[in-house]
């Protein structure tokens, strides 16, 4: 990325509690001290346990607390240079909770993670259920404190809402369920365009791209990594899946989902030259005859009033 824009770490969004809902209204909702975050849930794709990963160019673990004690398993990482966000550019943190010890126990305060890289996983250490409990802000941050509600707030730096902290690339993220909260579009120069369109060619299967924010995926599924947006344009069936979702077409290297609303299939047609000699030669014996069908199919005829047409 030409700027350090700060992105949504999972693969996978699928928030089940947001800030304002659940046990997490204690962090942020009627707090008399003052002292708030806006954490969210993030339960990924509902099997195994997704990873999180870094998302900025480079985020230093500050601390790291819970492993082998009472304490919910919780990290605090810190991008080491200032990050481009919605709503600020400045040093930023985030707080990652409930991934389990074995994820965390190799980790030290002071290590270091490139975009891209794996911190941790969801987890179920404090939880019942595999997801992570994430908060973010602005400024350094390295510790909690409890508020007057109870709730474990992350301190110091400035809380800040996740969609005003975090970019959503929808080439690195599928957005499941967004919680319904206000994601901004990393910004378009970002995304990365792929594939070479070709022309117009009846003799093989072809599908042209209508819009041009269609994911390019390594793979026919929502859930497989996707390498940018295939440019709008015809290109060249190489291979079709049905899947539960939609029928998938291979172009080029990549994968990409079929909907009449932003696909145009053009199947193969038959071979013109034969049946255009076939119909001239049609034409030179039977001079009333204008069509004959050479399969069986479903064909549409306009008659003019007052002809007639006879079958054979
Ligand atoms: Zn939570």
């Amino acid at each position: 990325m030409t700027k350090n824009y700060m992105t949504y770490p999972l693969k996978n969004m699928r928030i089940t509690c947001r800030y304002d809902e659940g046990s997490h209204r204690n962090h942020c909702i009627n707090v008399a001290d003052g002292l708030v975050d806006y954490p969210i849930d993030d339960a990924g794709i509902d099997t195994g346990r997704d990873p999180i990963y870094c998302c900025c160019d480079e985020m230093k673990v500050t601390n790291v607390q819970g492993v082998g004690n009472g304490y919910t398993n919780t990290i605090w990482l810190v991008s080491t240079s200032p990050v481009v966000t919605p709503t600020f550019t400045d040093i930023a943190y985030i707080a990652l909770t409930h991934s389990n010890d074995s994820d965390l126990k190799n980790i030290k305060v002071g290590d270091t993670f490139k975009r891209g890289e794996i911190i941790c996983y969801e987890g179920v250490d404090g939880a019942t259920a595999n997801h992570i409990h994430m908060s973010c802000g602005r400024g350094y941050c390295d510790n909690w404190k409890q508020n007057s509600n109870g709730a474990w707030i992350m301190t110091p730096g400035t809380s800040v809402k996740p969609e005003d902290v975090f970019y959503l690339d929808r080439s690195f993220t599928n957005e499941i369920w967004g919680g319904s909260l206000n994601w901004k579009e990393l910004p378009t120069e970002e995304k990365k365009i792929v594939g070479t369109p070709v022309s117009r060619n009846p003799s093989v299967n072809q599908v042209e791209v209508l819009v041009d924010n269609l994911n390019a995926r390594s793979d026919p599924s929502t859930t497989s990594s996707s390498n940018g947006y295939i440019r709008k344009g015809i290109y060249q069936v190489l291979e079709e899946k049905k899947q539960v979702d939609y029928v998938w077409v291979k172009v080029e290297s990549y994968w990409i989902a079929m909907n009449e609303n932003w696909t145009k299939y053009y199947p193969k047609e038959e071979s013109t030259s034969t049946c255009q000699e076939e119909l001239e030669q049609l034409k030179e014996t039977y001079p009333r005859l204008i069509f004959r069908c050479n399969k069986t199919g479903k064909y549409i005829i306009y008659l003019e009033a007052g002809k007639s047409l006879y079958l054979n």
